[in-house]
């Protein structure tokens, strides 16, 4: 029997790392590691190593489907595309082209997500978003507002060149396993390794110092250490004069702060804030890496610009193991980001809000005209639902009816709506809720590039055969275009990326040739004789006048408050065995063998106070609803804070969606709750 390796890519998170798929007769039987990869050199997670168990799953979404009365019957790909053509049309028609929305996805490759946005915005809605509003949009606006890219400035293999690795808000040995072998080999090579975090968690177990802050209390905290750093001169005088504007209006903004405010507020010990702040300034090379403990807030996109200010007075950017390392959480939401699948951007980071972007994109596409302005973002388009002005909806490998903060409000949303389609490889939660479900092919099935987290472009063939009758994306995306009178121009992959080079000046040189060798690209790579970029802003930052905008931002209250009848605080997070919705991985018996149920970490001290023992069944309650969950009584959570993963839908029912203001994104992080125990 013959059999042949396909190289190909974990569709897990947005680390990216690289394996080859042994396929025979067009069914993947095996994964074989690819040690050359650049990102992983060979490792994967426990994720990366059951990927099978999805792939091949016989759950898997075999034909579409159509919903009558509560049941959904079979149909064929011609009645599910003109169904799903005429759901838009009929509400274009009655309600205009702003009564659709449409959620890309960051599971799905570079050219389904730039034909979705295309969709979208050729039928006259400027309502398209993905998941980064959910985890990394404060990334996009903050960090590009600061430094005018929002991306990661390194590589991961980069890391093991810090001297000082600072992360805070990211228990990445988790979340992005293979990110700690890099930051391993740091340490062993003498690195110091400082975690901020409130709970104990295995990445803090690998640090030499642990900042245990109070939730909520990151810029706090990092205003804290910039104060020790002017304050004793350890900021890079020549960096900040050649290369940033806004010292001046920072040091007024630190003037009266001191190390022991910090303290009192952070939770943590001046003289651990000052220690903390001494060796990230005064090593050789420091990192700054933060994830989602950053971003969900609702001051997420100030404590991202937070972050990349600490970097900057130090002069910590623009070198080898210098940085700040963005933990981003789809296998390609930067991708998904890069391509304008958000609501404020058009691709390549062009503002929707520029009229100049409206003109390149109506000469690139021939359209007559294009939406100018931001649309709605996710979160927004639910209140819109809610409110009526939202009509249909048209959602990629998304799954807001788990993954959304206040999940009874997304519910009530779909269930408002006149037509939802959705577009999945498994029957989730929303698309239960659908009334039109078309089945999709995997990453494994289909041509197209991702984009890691480090800006790394992967492009992979297809490497078997869909399952049953799933169709790959672009193809369903293409022919419901084509039954709304639009040539999208997506008859392959290979087509659509060309468009991309062209459209999008980050991947102007990346051809379908250069980024399927082992490890692709890095963008920018504006041309083919480029070899792709490394490291960002090693002479110039990416904003008009090359200098990076330092920025003085103070801490805001969360979006709600402990009070005597919710007296913990419940936070959220990843734990290593699962992903995202738990859509996929939930499927996976070796993952469910080590965690299979929800549960929530409680303080020993509170678990007394409430008779609730280890391992006992409660209820976590916040104003939004209950949920049930087992209790761990575990010292990482610490007295009056609550942890629950977010793989189960019970997490979302209960989590706060106060907004930030301006990146969108809900505050997962901080939940005021009550927990009791079950009788
Ligand atoms: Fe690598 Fe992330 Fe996949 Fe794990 S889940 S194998 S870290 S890409």
């Amino acid at each position: 029997m013959s059999t042949k390796l396909v190289p190909s890519l974990c569709p897990y998170c947005a680390v990216g790392c690289g394996m080859y798929l042994v396929v025979e007769k067009d069914k993947a039987i095996g994964i074989e590691y690819m040690t050359d990869h650049p990102a992983c050199e060979g490792a994967l997670c426990p994720k990366g190593n059951a990927v099978l168990e999805v792939l091949n799953h016989e759950e898997r979404l075999k034909y579409p489907m159509k919903k009558v009365g509560e049941e959904f019957v079979r149909i064929s790909w011609e009645e599910a595309l003109d169904l799903a053509a005429y759901g838009l049309a009929r509400n274009i028609k009655k309600h205009g082209p702003k009564s659709l929305g449409f959620l890309a996805s960051s599971r799905c490759n570079n050219e389904e997500n730039y034909l979705m946005q295309k969709l979208s915005r050729l039928l006259g809605s400027p309502h398209v978003d993905n998941c980064a509003r959910l985890c990394h949009s404060p990334t996009v606006v903050g960090l590009g507002a600061v430094l005018g890219t929002g991306a990661m400035t390194n590589n991961l293999i980069d890391l093991q060149n810090s001297k000082c690795i600072f992360a805070i808000g990211t228990n990445f040995t988790e979340a992005h396993p293979i990110v700690s072998r890099w930051a391993q080999k740091a340490k062993d090579n003498g690195a110091m390794v400082i975690v901020a975090d409130p709970r104990i968690t295995s990445t803090s177990w690998m640090a030499d110092l642990h900042l245990r802050i109070n939730p909520g209390s990151d810029i706090d905290l990092l205003r804290g250490m910039m104060k020790v750093i002017v304050d004793e001169g350890l900021a890079d005088k020549k960096f900040i004069e050649e290369r940033t504007e806004g010292f001046a209006e920072l040091q007024a903004n630190l003037r009266d702060y001191s190390p022991e405010k910090a303290a009192e507020l952070t939770g943590v010990p001046a003289g651990q804030i000052v220690q903390a702040a001494r060796a990230y300034a005064r090593s050789c090379a420091s990192s700054l890496l933060y994830s989602m403990g950053i971003t969900q807030h609702v001051c997420g996109t100030d404590n991202v610009k937070a972050c990349a200010t600490l970097a900057l007075i130090c002069g910590q950017i623009g070198r080898p193991g210098a940085g700040v390392w963005p933990m981003r959480g789809q296998n390609n939401v930067q991708g998904n980001c890069d391509m304008g699948g958000m609501a404020e951007l058009y691709p390549g980071y062009r503002r929707a809000s520029d009229p100049k972007s409206v003109e390149f994109f109506k000469a690139a596409w021939n359209a007559k005209d294009l939406p100018l302005g931001p649309g709605l973002t996710s979160t927004e388009m639910t209140d819109a639902a809610l409110q009526g002005s939202i009509k249909a909806l048209y959602i990629i490998g998304e799954d807001p009816i788990v993954c959304d903060a206040n999940i009874n409000k997304t519910k009530a949303a779909l269930e408002s709506l006149d037509f939802l389609v959705v577009q999945e490889i498994f029957m989730t939660a929303t698309a239960r809720m659908a009334d039109l479900v078309l089945p999709a092919a995997a990453w494994a099935e289909k041509d197209g590039s991702y984009t890691s987290m480090e800006r790394r472009v992967q492009w992979i063939d297809r490497a078997v055969a869909p399952a049953g009758e799933a169709k790959e994306g672009l193809w369903i995306i293409n022919e419901i275009g084509k039954r709304m009178g639009l040539d999208l121009k997506g008859g392959s992959a290979a087509d659509v990326l060309e468009e991309i080079n062209r459209t999008v000046p980050q991947y102007g040189g990346m051809t379908r040739e250069r980024i399927s060798k082992v490890g692709g690209l890095r963008w920018p790579c504006p041309d083919e004789g480029h070899p792709g970029t490394d490291i960002l802003h090693r002479e110039r930052f990416s904003t008009p006048n090359g200098k990076a905008r330092i920025a003085s931002v103070e801490n805001r209250p969360a979006g709600e408050q402990t009070c005597s009848e919710y007296p913990m605080l419940l936070s959220t997070g990843r734990i290593v065995v699962h992903y995202n919705s738990g859509s996929m991985t939930r499927r996976c018996p070796s993952l469910l063998e080590r965690d299979f149920e929800l549960y929530v970490d409680i303080n020993p001290k509170d678990a007394a106070e409430l008779k609730v023992h280890h391992g006992d069944m409660v209820k976590v309650k916040t104003l939004r609803g209950e949920t049930q969950a087992r209790a761990r009584v575990t010292e990482k959570v610490k007295p009056g804070m609550a942890f629950m993963p977010f793989h189960w839908q019970g997490t979302n029912i209960i989590t706060s969606d106060a907004l930030d203001p301006v990146a969108k994104i809900p505050e997962y992080k901080m939940a005021a709750c009550r927990i009791e125990a079950m009788a």
